[in-house]
């Protein structure tokens, strides 16, 4: 992009001396097509923490997140600047640039204030599954906002790019390839690769080729061991212990996991619950890449690979298990054979990889509690029930419609039929809240919509807040509470740094190596690559570039 600046430059210059000269200047130079990557690939680790980089660092290899950490540029305090920190929100604010407040993706499901009903992120009733017969492929992005950064770079050069998105969760793959890309995702029911007629009326020849080669069948046909001797896995507490979960049919929950058994139990979909859906997935990209003929020509195209499996994993164990540990030896295992594939049949010169998460996690509150951690699940019925009590004591009428993952949702019919003003009952439910056992902090929509916070907690909540979609009171919890009284594994959702803090890495394509601990944001990511191909930004962008920063460094 330097080069091309330059180039420009002196193009203007020499163009601006055959005129003065009185020569024609020759067009062809100005048409010349300015140089971009031929393939942005973004990695979405689904649940990977920062500190899953160096906690496991010694085990790594030196051709995969060593290579990226080495050559690329980490950004080693980059957050999520939002909450609640979801997978769909995630997912959105990755490649829409903005945050819930703007994208509209306010968690993985939400309440619909219109009909009382609720919504999956990625729900859609109006479109059919292509590739299998059960609904999973009922999908679409049709609740995003904003435009992703992939629907940009095709409307950039009128659809010439290719957007490709591609996970085991359907919302891993849907909220990336945006409204033009095309989207492939697991159908956990017939255990194969699918899509929507939201995107397509039948899968191409390479996903039903990829669906052939059926690799689950491979990948439960052994029991899961760990890659190297469990006795080096010395970053991890010991296998056996009571903050684990376990699969169906399974006693303890530790190696080997003998996937033949439980696949016989649940069926061969189990593998998306092992390093073995990260194998799986790496392989239907590469599919893809062959299949669609991405960065083959002069139009950048798009490839988005987000992993669920250390997500699913993540849940059942917890950062502190073995199991954890694992997929993510095997993991930089993968990544060195991608960037292997990439300089073989692209280059690294021609790409550009950037490599997240698309939340933290918390560690397991047990486990927390063993230790004398601060720590505590919250019980979500109970406090419903107090709002109800409390609150119909002070009106004389209940005002409560509903409350759903950290969000109380009024009644404004009632409230108005009874001359109350909703203001008021949101305040006075937000007291209440706050007096609540694990209740950090609460804001009214009232506050959230009039004012803006300066806080890195409160302007996390605001920027999480959408008018249209959010209660009337939204709150959260206090660092390492749960919202649920999860005793196994762990989860994710809130404001705090072991949520929001991830990893982010910069490679190939004029990427100087480096590193910096300046604060940024995950909804800066968009125009960043924006910057780094020359597209607009996408619809309801707020990020900002980061570009200034790498080459700052440099
Ligand atoms: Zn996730």
């Amino acid at each position: 992009m330097k080069t091309f600046k330059a180039v420009l430059s002196a193009m203007i210059l020499f163009s601006s001396l055959l005129i003065f000269v009185g020569c024609e200047a020759d067009q062809s130079d100005r048409n010349e097509h300015y140089e971009t990557p031929k393939l942005v690939v973004g990695i979405m680790v689904d649940q990977m923490r920062y500190d899953y980089i160096y906690r496991y660092w010694d085990h790594y290899g030196e051709d995969g997140i060593k290579r990226l950490m080495s050559e690329g540029f980490s950004f080693d305090n980059a957050h999520f600047d939002y909450a609640p920190t979801y997978t769909g929100p995630g997912h959105a604010s990755v490649y829409t640039g903005t945050t819930p407040a703007v994208h509209g993706i306010i968690g993985n499901s939400w309440f619909l204030k219109d009909t009382g009903g609720h919504t999956y992120v990625t729900g859609d009733p109006d479109v059919f599954t292509v590739g299998s017969e059960s609904d999973e492929g009922e999908m679409s992005p049709k609740w995003m906002l904003s435009s992703s950064i992939a629907d940009e770079l095709r409307l950039h050069n009128n659809m010439r790019s290719k957007a490709v998105g591609i996970a085991l969760k359907d919302r891993g793959a849907i909220l990336p390839a945006g409204f033009t890309g095309d989207a492939y995702w697991f159908d956990y029911t017939e255990i194969k690769m699918i899509s929507s007629s939201y995107y397509m009326d039948e899968l191409p020849d390479w996903v039903n080729e990829f669906n052939e080669r059926n690799l689950p069948a491979q990948y439960v046909s052994e029991p899961w061991e760990t890659l190297r001797p469990i006795e080096t896995y010395t970053e991890s507490i010991e296998d056996d212990n009571p903050y684990e979960g376990t699969f169906r049919g399974q006693d303890r929950p530790v190696f080997p996991h003998d996937l033949p058994a439980y696949a016989e139990i649940a069926d061969n979909g189990i593998f998306a619950n092992t390093p073995f859906g990260d194998t799986y997935t790496f392989e239907m990209a590469y599919a893809a890449i062959e299949g669609e003929e991405l960065g083959q020509d002069e139009f950048t195209d798009m490839l988005s690979i987000s992993l669920s499996s250390t997500d699913h994993v993540g849940h059942r164990y917890g950062p502190a298990s073995k199991e954890v540990q694992d997929i993510y030896i095997r993991l930089d295992r993968e990544i060195a054979r991608l960037l292997n594939y990439l300089d073989e049949h692209i280059g690294k010169e021609n790409v550009l990889v950037f490599l997240t998460s698309d939340h933290g996690a918390a560690h397991n509150p047990q486990y927390m509690r063993d230790l004398g951690l601060p720590t505590g699940n919250y019980n979500r019925s109970e406090t419903e029930d107090l709002l109800e009590e409390r609150l119909t004591d002070i009106y004389g009428f209940n005002p409560v419609r509903t409350l759903r993952s950290t969000q109380l949702f009024l009644d404004h019919d009632v409230i108005h039929a009874n001359g109350a003003r909703p203001e008021q009952v949101q305040r006075d439910a937000a007291e209440i809240l706050i007096s609540v056992n694990g209740v950090a902090g609460a804001l009214t929509a009232d506050a959230l919509r009039g004012g803006t916070f300066t806080d890195a907690i409160h302007q996390k909540i605001q920027r999480g807040y959408n008018p249209s979609r959010s209660g009337d009171v939204i709150y959260w919890l206090e660092p390492q509470w749960f919202t649920s009284s999860r005793t196994t594994g762990t989860t994710h959702g809130a404001p705090w740094s072991y949520d929001t803090r991830a990893p982010l890495i910069w490679y190939g394509w004029d990427i100087p190596s480096g590193s910096s601990t300046e604060l940024v944001g995950i909804s800066d990511i968009a125009s960043t690559v924006a910057n780094f191909i020359n597209i607009p930004y996408t619809s309801g962008n707020t990020g900002q570039p980061m570009n200034h920063i790498i080459y700052g460094r440099n």
